[in-house]
């Protein structure tokens, strides 16, 4: 684990001292302070990773220190932990509200407190590729490295923040994965880009559905009238499928979007109708300064075809604009978009184009098409970095596989983790 720096703002001394010595035993730097009045200041200066911050002192509320912290631009990374010895509900939620990243209770303890402070300032964004395919599932010897399932893609956040973008073949195995790793309930937002098949067609096969305990939001575009619990519902209707909606022992709810923008426990969620026929959203997750965006489905056109609106592109380059990773739509090479075009779906050296302009950090490929074999899918990865080369782009591209993760850290820093295995 990477050594941090930490300022301590407590008028005990004892309790000071004996937060230092846990802290710099583990290897990390601290810096103290007993004068709340001074605290705001102390921290602009030092600039530390976490600031813990005890809640009652005088001169200055601890949490009016967190209130001021938390209107400097400069410290947006900065973590804040606040400590009281106050009954825990009512100073946990007006510390929240107040910008603080977790409370601890007063006495601490020595042996688990190091281990809580950094739990609580953790605020990665784990992103795993559950399927990258398009359209449909392709099993067999030439998709053995990118996989052959289709869309399905999840963020966890160290809140128990779990998103899950579509339901392709793909959640299979998220399912898999879940109910052999996973202790205890899992409440999860389910967010559906639009309902062609490859996008919700496994949903019924996701086991935490019939888990009582469980809790799930499905959410996504509705198609006209139909709302989207009748577009999940319809497929689960008897006829389709055995098993219906009354039967999934999890509580399930539904909600329509349109354009908008929603925030769930710290998570700002922003959605936009993409290039694809029907309805169908592009989705936008920011939390703590870290932007993931999810555009699938979706058309780039050419500049010459009628199709093309300038005003489209310049709103999508917008939405996804400094986004550190967009993972994207693009099925096609150019050479085969030529015939077709119309179809809903993007080519490589128009991707390459949005996320050169749009400033992303890293552009990875997805929705690949059937026809392609793991070897066209690298050929794809090759004329992109070609494309980006070319117009001297600083973007990373990178074509996901199933079964890979990647971790989005502070600083828009992205690492890749141990991949899923099974
Ligand atoms: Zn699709
Ligand atoms: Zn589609």
């Amino acid at each position: 684990m990477s050594k941090l720096s930490f300022v301590i703002i407590e008028d005990d001394s004892l309790i000071a001292d004996l937060h230092r010595t846990l802290l710099e035993r583990a290897g990390h730097t601290v810096h103290v302070t007993l004068d709340a009045t001074d605290g705001v200041d102390f921290i602009t200066q030092v600039k530390p990773d976490i600031a813990v911050i005890d809640i009652m002192m005088p001169g200055m509320d601890g949490l009016e220190i967190c209130r001021r912290l938390r209107q400097i631009p400069d410290l947006k990374n900065l973590k804040i932990i606040v400590v009281t010895s106050k009954s825990y509900t009512t100073d946990h939620d007006r510390a929240i509200s107040m910008g603080a990243d977790g409370v601890l209770l007063k006495p601490v303890d020595p042996l688990t407190f190091v281990n809580d402070v950094l739990a609580f300032a953790a605020d990665d964004m784990d992103i795993t590729y559950w399927g990258v395919r398009g359209t449909m599932p392709v099993p067999g010897p030439h998709s053995l490295r990118y996989g052959g399932n289709t869309t399905c893609v999840t963020l966890e956040m160290p809140r128990d923040q779990f998103f899950i973008f579509d339901a392709g073949s793909g959640i299979r195995r998220l399912s898999s994965h879940i109910m052999a790793t996973r202790n205890g309930k899992l409440s999860s937002k389910v967010l559906i880009t639009h309902p062609h098949w490859d996008h919700i067609n496994a949903l019924p096969f996701f086991v935490p559905l019939y888990i009582p305990g469980n809790e799930f939001e499905v959410m996504g575009p509705a198609q006209g009238a139909t709302t989207m619990r009748e577009l999940v519902s319809a497929q689960m209707d008897g006829t389709y499928f055995p098993i219906t909606l009354r039967d999934l022992s999890a509580r399930v709810f539904f909600r329509n979007l349109v354009e908008e923008t929603l925030e769930f426990d710290g998570v700002q969620v922003s959605t936009m109708l993409l290039s694809h026929p029907g309805n169908c959203l592009g989705y936008r997750i920011t939390m703590r300064g870290k932007v993931f965006c999810f555009v699938t489905d979706n058309e780039l056109y050419m500049e010459n075809a009628p199709g093309f609106q300038q005003s489209y592109v310049d709103k999508l380059v917008e939405f996804v604009g400094g986004a550190d990773v967009l993972l994207t739509d693009a099925t096609y090479t150019d050479e085969v978009y030529k015939s077709r075009v119309n179809w809903g779906h993007s080519c490589v050296s128009k991707v390459v184009e949005l996320a050169h302009t749009a400033g992303v950090k890293e552009l990875q490929l997805m929705h690949h098409d059937p026809e392609q074999t793991d070897d066209d899918i690298d050929r794809k990865l090759d004329d992109a970095r070609s494309a980006l080369a070319k117009l001297g782009s600083s973007v990373v591209c990178t074509a996901p596989a199933e079964g890979d993760r990647k971790r989005l850290s502070s600083g828009g820093k992205l690492t890749s983790l141990e991949p899923i295995s099974h």
